[in-house]
């Protein structure tokens, strides 16, 4: 048969609470016009991001039930540890909250304050996720983006567009030699539109990070969606297993970060993992600081079940198959409307070019901001800018600095909307493309001084 179909039942559902564009310009209003400040309930279809909004399955509930709730050395965490282990096959696995607090733990241990050369410190990926630059600034470090050429051009298609560049990394490490503290992909890669990672260039940049001595370190949120697309596109690999192919991604890794909020189909969760002893000892140490006893890391039991559950889940095939489907579904509707978008579709979002559809709006004045909002406006739907608000700096002499690509991403939540909801968004961003000549720009009243989008207040200009 053609038509892909979601691949299970609807056993239990979440009234929507459908509004008006009057009463939304008025909550967008008191919002500061950032849909961050928005209350969830006044969006019709949300798809601000596909983290920790995944449907969990039943058999994921009913692993809940099991949660053993004890501080240390629960069943539930061995449970997890050995999930994790079977997956990546790291010896040390240290649960977390959330992703950003893997993050947080890593880059901290890799930071080494009192080195002579520690001002210098720097980060090499494909491309950093917002979370990810932010922790690795905040240590004092810099992040550098390696992208592909192909990565930065929107309409241009690729089958792996979120490789890294391997001439640039290995210019990058020679360039900043002892200053190189880890290498970074991202997979997929998420802030350079949800574009996989081939399995050659992993190994690649692993020989790369290895022959200079430098660990190399896989962000890891959407592994299973980046096994995907390397079973159907990379040459070789069409007969393994999506979860043989992660586990082969995995081989060439020294450590990981993982939010289990994207492919652990969890709503809470995540872990660093990794085989150096030392390090793992140091993060483990940190852990006791910030997030709690190395057996809980911040979760209960029962979300440390959800996440194993997950984790199982999150490979099977039919699944896979039925959650890159429905986002290409959304990116060939658009395409087919001419709408400037990234091609080809991610797999956990569809990035809207902000640039190529408001190009009346320079990146001062925040295009993407400015998409995201009239999309809300116009139907209820709620996604979120990537661009100059999120990445833009303000250099020395007060101009503004944006990053390569103003993009709005509507990340699709797992197992949550329907094919009559998809439907529904392409119709919104299309009726939106129409008159695009009417939006105007914004200017920014309000910025906090790390990871701005969150908080930033704008005005119409
Ligand atoms: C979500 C995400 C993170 C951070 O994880 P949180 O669970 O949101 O803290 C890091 N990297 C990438 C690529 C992500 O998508």
């Amino acid at each position: 048969m053609k038509t892909i179909i979601e691949p299970f039942r609807i056993k239990s559902v979440e009234p929507i609470r459908m509004t008006e564009r009057p009463e939304r310009t008025k909550l967008l209003e008191e919002a500061g016009l950032n849909l961050f400040l928005l209350n969830a309930d006044d969006v019709i279809i949300d798809l601000l991001t596909d983290s920790g909004t995944s449907s969990m399955s039943a058999m994921q509930w009913a692993a809940i039930m099991k949660g053993d709730e004890s501080y240390a050395g629960s069943r539930s965490y061995h449970e997890f540890e050995q999930e994790v282990r079977n997956l990546t096959g790291f010896e040390f696995v240290i649960p977390v909250h959330q992703g950003r607090a893997a993050e947080k733990i890593l880059f901290t241990v890799l930071d080494r304050p009192n080195s002579p050369n520690s001002a210098n410190a720097v980060y090499l990926g494909n491309t950093h996720f917002d979370t990810t630059r932010a922790n690795i600034e905040f240590t004092g470090a810099k992040a550098f983006d390696l992208p592909i050429p192909e990565g930065l051009v929107p309409a241009k298609r690729h089958p792996f567009k979120g490789n890294i560049d391997l001439v640039r990394l290995e210019a990058g490490l020679k360039e900043h030699s002892d200053n190189v503290r880890a290498v970074i992909l991202t997979v997929t890669n998420n802030s350079g539109g949800g574009q996989p990672v081939s399995m050659a260039n992993i190994r690649a940049a692993s020989e790369l990070a290895k022959s200079h001595g430098v660990l190399f370190v896989l962000d890891s949120c959407r592994f299973a969606e980046n096994a995907y697309f390397i079973q159907q596109r990379e040459p070789g690999f069409a007969d393994k297993s999506v979860f043989e192919i992660a586990q082969e991604m995995f081989s060439y890794a020294d450590a990981t970060t993982m939010s289990a909020k994207k492919d652990g189909l969890a709503n809470i969760g995540g872990f660093l993992a990794l085989n150096n002893s030392e390090l793992a000892m140091a993060s483990r140490n940190l852990l006791i600081l910030t997030e709690g006893f190395p057996t809980y890391g911040g979760l209960a039991g029962r979300d440390l079940e959800a996440v194993a559950q997950g984790l199982r889940e999150v490979v099977d095939e039919d699944y896979l198959r039925y959650r890159v489907r429905s986002v290409e579904y959304l990116a060939d509707k658009l395409e087919g409307g001419e709408v400037p978008l990234i091609l080809p579709a991610g797999g956990h979002a569809v990035y809207l070019d902000a640039g190529g559809f408001l190009p009346h709006i320079p990146p001062s004045q925040f295009p993407g901001q400015v998409l995201a909002n009239e999309l809300y406006l116009h139907g209820g739907v709620r996604g979120v800018e990537i661009g100059s608000v999120m990445f833009g700096k303000t250099d020395e002499t007060g101009a503004h600095v944006g990053p390569p690509m103003e993009l709005v991403r509507l990340a699709i939540p797992r197992r949550v909307y329907t094919q009559s909801h998809v439907d529904f968004v392409a119709e919104v961003v299309l009726e939106v493309f129409a008159r695009r000549e009417e939006l105007r720009g914004l200017e920014m009243t309000y910025q906090a001084p790390y990871l701005r989008h969150f908080t930033a207040r704008f005005r119409s200009i």
